[in-house]
């Protein structure tokens, strides 16, 4: 077990193992091939505590540090098969819980906060647009004020939680001439007039979390459900996203420490032409490979969660982070499938459920390619 725990944020990996296995997985393999959601689950995460963790007390939350919640998220990585599910919650924390505690008003956070932490309301974010992915400061949806409300106008798409979600943070344009100072957020209750959303889109992977379009038509939001200063949009977005390339992909790290176990095992027992297959090099390599990925994940998220943790900022750690965690999680997911030959290509086993899971970490929060862009600017190119 990672030595940078605490014996304390150890056992909350431990508990958070042990709580996957007995109440999250059972069914999960059904569930995923029908595509469902797990309302049972997403309330036993919640009886748990996962969406208080780091949050507050005042408002139902647990008050515990950054790296306990790593910790707990890596846990739930190793351990559960639920994958869309674990991939669900993150999103509403990070995306939605997470900055309406950070920039939310007072009668914001106690209107939402405690119900985002009982579980009761579910919640996300929607920024991408059809014709607005990476470039998502170029988006269409627009807010205009009128009296005491907000009217938004546009439609999102691949929003996470869409067709779950009570409250989504929604980003629209509110001064077209200003660029990125011009994006505003908005607290967006399923209930208000003109809000609506579309049924759950096909995924390749991450199948038992429910993920659609939002439309707004003359939506009407009321004025004190701006989260944030008008034109705080981009600042709230970086925030979210820095949180969410680190905490996120702890539940990867988690997931890629259970594959390293399960190919030592397999390689040590498989037998072909009269000896281990993890005799050969060509095998053990990718074993020694997979080790070396993740203690480097392990050190790159380590230091993200702290940074985070000390209240710092962490764009470029946090790219590098996301960049090499996803991509780590995609390599060593399709050298274990390879490992395991037509066992792991069978969906008996997880590898090919890892691969489709992974394979979508190189796209949310910003591509593979973005990071690397971002990177790039840091090194003044
Ligand atoms: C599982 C999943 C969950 C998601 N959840 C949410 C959510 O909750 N809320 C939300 O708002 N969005 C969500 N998204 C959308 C996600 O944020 C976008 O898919 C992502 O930002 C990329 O946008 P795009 O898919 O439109 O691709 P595009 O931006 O069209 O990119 C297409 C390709 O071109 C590359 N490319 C684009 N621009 C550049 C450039 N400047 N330099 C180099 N390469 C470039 C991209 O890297 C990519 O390979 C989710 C997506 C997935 C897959």
């Amino acid at each position: 077990m990672e030595k940078t725990f605490t014996e304390e944020q150890r056992n909350f990996k431990e508990l958070a193992i042990e709580f996957a296995r007995r109440e999250l997985n059972p069914g999960s393999r059904e569930r995923e091939r029908r595509g469902e959601f797990s309302e049972a689950g997403w309330q036993k995460c919640a009886a748990f505590g996962i969406p208080g963790i780091t949050m507050p007390q005042e408002y139902g939350g647990l008050g515990l540090d950054t790296m306990t919640c790593i910790a707990t998220m890596e846990g739930l990585g190793y351990a559960c098969r639920d994958s869309g599910l674990i991939f669900s919650l993150n999103s509403h924390i990070w995306t939605c819980e997470s900055p309406i505690n950070k920039f939310g008003s007072e009668s914001q956070k106690r209107k939402y906060l405690p119900g985002l932490i009982s579980g009761s309301l579910k919640g996300g974010h929607a920024m991408t647009e059809p014709d607005a992915g990476s470039d998502a400061f170029s988006m269409r949806c627009r807010a205009e004020k009128k009296g005491s409300h907000y009217v938004l106008n546009g439609s999102k798409t691949f929003i996470t939680n869409a067709p779950i979600a009570d409250l989504l943070l929604v980003f629209a344009v509110t001064d077209k001439g200003k660029g990125f100072a011009g994006v505003s957020a908005f607290i967006v209750e399923r209930g208000f007039p003109g809000f609506s959303t579309g049924s759950a889109l096909e995924m390749m992977g991450l199948k038992t979390c429910p993920l659609g379009e939002v439309f707004l038509q003359d939506c009407e939001v009321p004025e004190e459900n701006r989260l944030g200063q008008e034109g705080a949009g981009a600042a709230i977005f970086n925030s979210e996203m820095e949180w969410e390339r680190s905490c996120l992909f702890a539940a990867h790290l988690g997931a890629m420490e259970k594959i390293l176990e399960s190919c030592i095992a397999y390689a040590r027992e498989r037998r072909q032409f009269g000896k281990a297959i993890g005799k050969n090099q060509s095998v053990s390599h990718k074993i020694a490979d997979m080790k070396v990925r993740i203690e480097l994940s392990r050190l790159m998220l380590h230091k993200v969660a702290g940074l985070k943790g000390a209240g710092k900022r962490a764009p470029l750690e946090s790219a590098m982070a996301k960049l090499f965690i996803s991509e780590s999680y995609v390599q060593i997911a399709t050298d274990a499938l390879q490992i395991h030959g037509a066992y792991g290509y069978s969906a008996e086993y997880e590898f090919e459920r890892n691969l489709r899971d992974a394979i979508a970490g190189k796209i949310y929060s910003g591509t593979s390619e973005i990071q690397r862009n971002i990177i790039a600017t840091f090194l003044g190119l």
